[in-house]
């Protein structure tokens, strides 16, 4: 077949858009220039000359649930989970056919982990995890720091906390990215300050992740950045693979993983949510709603498992005689968050009151 025409990056960006992208933006690969081996794209596509960055925004509404304390499902799956193992891919699916329909290689990267020979949480090799498979070569699998990516697609900046902040959503969205042998218009790289280091990402961090004193310079793109000082571990101790902090968690037992993450609240409790509100107050998002995220009064809620478990009087009031022991019928391991018959060993006869059975 053959393509007359080339296409551009405003055919390209539309396209994005109608397959369900709130954000696009694009950079040129020479733009990785700098990086290190085992962190740049190039490896993966040598042939790529640009790189197309989605973004895909995280519903407000997804943390609603952490805000009330009530809900944390669907911040860990819809606000989390499902964006990067599902929705993201989706587009990047629909993207990778046009981009092959008009003759182009693409290279679709979602943003789930597994192969890194670097691992992601504490920036160290894994001796033993991989080899090159020639001189020369990063050792596989390479990976790609997706808010770099953002970066210097132009797409806005990094947050204090290191949290990507774009001007349309704060820190309320997630990413995928293209590698394309497409030769495209490049946005610039983002200039505004969005960040206005208020601090209320490290007053919310529980897992005392973020720290308020020692910062991290680097240079992305050729532009200085600066950003808090982080302990990975401790992030994600506290709270993004699955509330093993305690008394950050509302849940006395395991909380089952979703599309294989875990409770993920820390971040909409902590660094996300208290960054969102605040940049909602300031008026520094192009998007708006009609009504605040916090309401008046409202106070963070907290949970002491000190105290020992007790059942509310509304519970006992309004499940008499249907109360059954969270470690009979609940299995993480086996099946899913139901268990199994054989597993729970028992099963009251009108214990399906929310069809779980
Ligand atoms: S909470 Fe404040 S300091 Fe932290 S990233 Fe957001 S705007 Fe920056
Ligand atoms: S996710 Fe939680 S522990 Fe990690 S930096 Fe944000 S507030 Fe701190």
């Amino acid at each position: 077949m053959a393509y007359e025409k080339e296409l551009d990056a405003a055919e390209v960006k539309a396209k994005a858009r109608e397959c369900g992208a709130d954000l696009v933006g694009i950079a040129p690969m020479d733009r990785w220039e700098g990086v290190d081996m085992q962190h740049d794209p190039r490896y993966i596509f040598p042939g790529a000359k640009s790189m197309i960055v989605f973004g895909f925004r995280i519903p407000r509404g997804s943390l609603r649930g952490v805000e009330e304390g009530t809900h944390f499902l669907n911040f860990s799956t819809m606000g989390y989970a499902a964006l990067n193992s599902i929705y993201g891919p989706m587009v990047l699916w629909e993207m990778n056919r046009f981009m092959e329909d008009h003759g182009y290689e693409a290279v679709p990267m979602a943003n789930v982990g597994g192969g890194e020979a670097v691992n992601p949480l504490t920036g160290n090799f894994r001796k033993g995890w991989s080899r090159p498979v020639k001189p020369g070569l990063p050792a596989p699998d390479v990976s790609v720091d997706f808010r770099v990516a953002a970066f210097l697609a132009g797409l806005g900046e990094f947050g204090y906390s290191r949290a990507f902040l774009t001007p349309e959503f704060g820190p309320r969205q997630r990413f995928a990215i293209m590698l394309t042998d497409a030769e495209l218009e490049p946005d610039p790289i983002y200039t505004g300050h969005i960040c206005d280091r208020c601090m209320e990402c490290v007053r919310n961090c529980h897992g005392n992740a973020i720290s308020s004193t020692e910062t991290v310079k680097t240079t992305i793109g050729g532009v200085e950045v600066e950003w808090a000082k982080r302990d990975e571990l401790a992030c994600s101790r506290a709270g993004r693979e699955g509330g093993l902090k305690r008394e950050l968690s509302p849940f006395d037992g395991n909380y089952p993983r979703k599309y294989g993450y875990g409770l993920a609240h820390e971040g909409a409790c902590g660094c996300i949510r208290a960054c969102m509100v605040h940049l909602e107050r300031r008026a520094k998002m192009t998007h708006r709603f009609r009504n605040p995220f916090r309401k008046e009064g409202w106070t963070q809620w907290e949970v002491d498992h000190s105290r020992p478990y007790e059942l509310p009087e509304e519970v006992l009031r309004d499940y008499a005689g249907n109360i059954e022991s969270h470690d009979a019928y609940t299995n993480n391991n086996i099946n899913s968050n139901y268990g199994t018959k054989a597993a729970a060993g028992l099963i009251h006869d009108n214990a399906s009151s929310g069809g779980v059975a």
